[in-house]
């Protein structure tokens, strides 16, 4: 990828660049809905990633490039406006300088920038995080200023969550920014507080992307949040992850049959995070496995945010003697479905599953077999 954008960077601006950083992907291990709930979540830094290249300018012009298509962008130096249309993307860079600026942090003036990219975008692995981030480190480098982790992350979500737009939570650029390879990110959103924890070896990541997307996805996450808010309300807290799953049998009779299914399904969700970390520290993969598909059961079942093509991949992969266990992963409604299987597991096993999902369903889904990568960082040159 390195040579890749060195030449890519001449091409595009006639020189080389002073900067690189690279910030991976990421997938939602387990934790699903936990974030707004101020429970704990798990995620996977994956071994592919944005690597953003920077030179810098002294005519304080901002041009940027990217191996996304489309000629170069030129932005004057004082222009911190939202872009449109073919554009767009600037977006993401342009959002971490504002959140740079918001955050009394210097920005650097003039500059050449490129991203280029080995993880498909829009397909739930969070490659706008990781442009965040990869911009972010090379923003800062450029100005000779280091911060804590921690302000990396938040910079990032602060540029999405508030000038791209998208409410997306911390798990994102959290596990973007505190990635290790052949760990999960533990994090506690309510602080947020993040950690690390040993993937045992031997367990494999696969993906299963369906690319399809509920058509009213915006409004079926505004609503799951509306009634997670609602069902903690009725409770006496405030929020879900306040309760275990013993204080929420002992109220439940508080909610509705649907306030219910959520809020079980939040404070069940929660411990069985806290199960998988136990599960993963004893080096246990068949538990971490019946714990990633409870989680889908549940889902499924209580959180209602499932759909055929999901379920169909989750059967069929837990059908599978080498996998351990299945779950969608991401926000449900569509998207896409994580394995986590042994070495067993090759690319004759994705076929077989992808097959007969084809001949349900029509097309394929994507697959990739992800490793476990870095977080975000520097690059030497
Ligand atoms: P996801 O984060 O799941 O990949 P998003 O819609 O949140 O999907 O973010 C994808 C967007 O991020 C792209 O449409 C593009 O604007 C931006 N992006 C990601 N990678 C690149 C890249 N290499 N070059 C330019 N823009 C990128
Ligand atoms: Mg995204």
């Amino acid at each position: 990828m390195k040579s890749l954008l060195l030449e890519k960077f001449r091409t595009a601006f006639g020189r080389a660049p002073e900067i690189v950083a690279r910030a991976p992907g990421r997938i939602e291990f387990i934790g699903n809905h936990t974030d707004y709930n101020g429970g704990t979540v798990l995620g996977a830094a994956i071994d592919r990633g944005v690597w953003v290249a920077l030179a810098r300018r002294d005519d304080g012009r901002r041009r940027f490039a990217s191996d996304q298509g489309g000629e170069v962008v030129a932005v004057a130096a004082n222009q911190l406006d939202k872009l449109s249309g073919p554009h767009a993307w600037v977006n993401y860079p342009l959002g971490v300088l504002v959140a740079l600026r918001d955050a009394g942090l210097a920005l650097p003036s003039g500059f050449d920038y490129l991203a280029v990219s080995d993880l498909p975008t829009g397909a739930g692995l969070s490659s706008s995080a990781a442009i965040e981030l990869a911009s972010g480190l090379a923003f800062l480098a450029a100005t000779g200023q280091t911060v804590p982790r921690e302000t990396l992350v938040q910079l990032g979500r602060y540029a999405e969550n508030k000038f791209v737009g998208v409410p997306c939570g911390i798990l994102d650029q959290g596990v973007s920014g505190f990635g290790r390879k052949d760990h999960l990110v533990f994090i506690d959103c309510r602080g947020p507080r993040f950690d690390t924890v040993p993937l045992p070896a031997g367990a494999h990541i696969w993906i299963f992307n369906t690319h399809t997307k509920h058509a009213l996805v915006d409004g079926l996450y505004a609503a799951r949040h509306r009634e997670c808010m609602a069902a903690a309300r009725a409770l006496g807290v405030a929020l879900l992850a306040d309760l275990s799953p013993a204080a929420l049998a002992a109220a439940g009779k508080k909610l509705d049959p649907l306030e219910a299914r959520r809020a079980k399904h939040i404070v069940e969700e929660i411990a069985r995070v806290d199960a998988t970390v136990v599960a993963l520290r004893a080096g246990d993969l068949t538990a971490v496995g019946e714990l990633l598909t409870a989680s889908h059961r549940s889902s499924q079942h209580l959180f209602e945010n499932s759909t055929a093509e999901l379920d169909f991949l989750v059967d069929a992969l837990v059908g599978v003697p080498a996998v351990y266990g299945a779950r969608l992963t991401g926000g449900g409604f569509g998207g896409a479905v994580m394995a986590l299987a042994s070495g067993d597991f090759g690319p004759a096993d994705a076929d077989a599953v992808s097959g007969a999902y084809a001949g349900k369903f029509g097309a394929r889904p994507d697959v990739l077999h992800a490793q476990t990568g870095d977080g975000a960082m520097r690059v030497a040159l």
